[in-house]
């Protein structure tokens, strides 16, 4: 099955920024993401034209068929499978809350009560801001990119932020102004997602390459380039 990807030509919808999975340098868009899904189509031979739309965009764009695949720091969760195909999973990932670096007041979720907080559109930091807000007696604004997410926390507009930890913690090492609070809520890990039941060949193909770069250590390189000795 997978060989019947050769040749073909398909479009991979991903996020802006989501750093260090798909982010810009000097223009070009780079990242844990694009550095596999370009070396799966180089191995397995298929051509991909990478549209970097926003998270929830992608999503939109593979569920009308204007994109054949999302790669984009995607989690894999049952209520996305009712929808979306997967490939096995590449990254272990979930959800954590940061606020700005030199707030004292905010260490957990019971410090939310009356404040609002911000997470992406579409994203599982929005799901999970929004399954404890009732209880914490916060409020979810939904924003589409990440750079608005974290101006909103550094600007006081939002109290803390929800989105991924290895996510996060890429941006803080970065010295983006923010810090992580709560414990990791696990949710699962990032896959490469097509339409139900469409395109069974491009997600074989990606799975195979995906075994191919793990075998021959390239997957590591990968991680390591992106995440120096966090990797
Ligand atoms: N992993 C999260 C999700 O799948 C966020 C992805 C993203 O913001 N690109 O919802």
């Amino acid at each position: 099955l997978a060989k019947q990807a050769k040749g073909k030509h398909y479009t991979i919808a991903t996020d802006t920024t989501f750093a260090p999975f798909e982010f810009r340098e000097g223009g070009k868009l780079v990242g844990i993401d694009m550095d596999i899904v370009n070396a799966v189509a180089k191995s397995q031979g298929f051509d991909i034209d990478i549209q970097s739309l926003g998270f929830n965009a992608a999503l939109q764009a593979l569920s009308s068929n204007q994109a054949n695949a999302v790669i984009a720091g995607m989690s894999i969760t049952d209520e996305r499978k009712q929808i979306y195909d997967f490939s096995d999973p590449y990254f272990q990932s979930g959800v954590q809350m940061a606020v700005a670096k030199n707030d004292t007041s905010i260490t957990k979720y019971a410090d939310l009560k009356g404040k609002t907080v911000t997470a992406k559109t579409g994203s599982e930091g929005e799901s999970y801001a929004k399954s404890v807000a009732g209880k914490y007696g916060f409020t979810v604004k939904s924003v589409d990119q990440s750079a608005t997410m974290y101006e909103m926390v550094k600007s006081g507009n939002a109290a803390a932020v929800f989105d991924d930890y290895p996510v996060l913690a890429y941006g803080i090492s970065q010295n983006n102004g923010l810090k992580a609070v709560t414990p990791k809520v696990p949710e699962g890990s990032y896959g490469f997602a097509v339409n139900k039941g469409k395109n069974p060949e491009l997600l074989a193909a990606f799975n195979v390459g995906l075994k191919e770069l793990r075998d021959s250590g390239q997957y590591d390189k990968i991680l390591t380039r992106y995440l120096g000795n966090n990797a």
